[in-house]
């Protein structure tokens, strides 16, 4: 299964993952004004979102 890190200190909530995500896996937490994962056992492990996000501020780790 696959494994998602986010830095949230670093993440300002422009919502890049959610429109890159095809599976929806993000959402924007409009109170915190940051990404929230709501859907991970959608993700593809594609890294879309990885190489996306200007902050560089997600980890998509591959898992047996
Ligand atoms: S793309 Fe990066 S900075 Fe933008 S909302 Fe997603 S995790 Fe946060
Ligand atoms: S790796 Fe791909 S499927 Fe998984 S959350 Fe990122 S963009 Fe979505």
């Amino acid at each position: 299964m696959v494994k998602l890190v986010i830095n949230y200190d670093k993440c300002t909530g422009c919502g890049t993952c959610v429109e890159t995500c095809p599976v929806n896996v993000y959402k924007i937490d409009e109170d915190k004004g940051k990404t929230k994962i709501v859907a991970i056992n959608e993700c593809l492990d594609c890294k879309a979102c990885e190489v996306q996000c200007p902050e560089e501020c997600i980890e998509v780790i591959s898992e047996d």
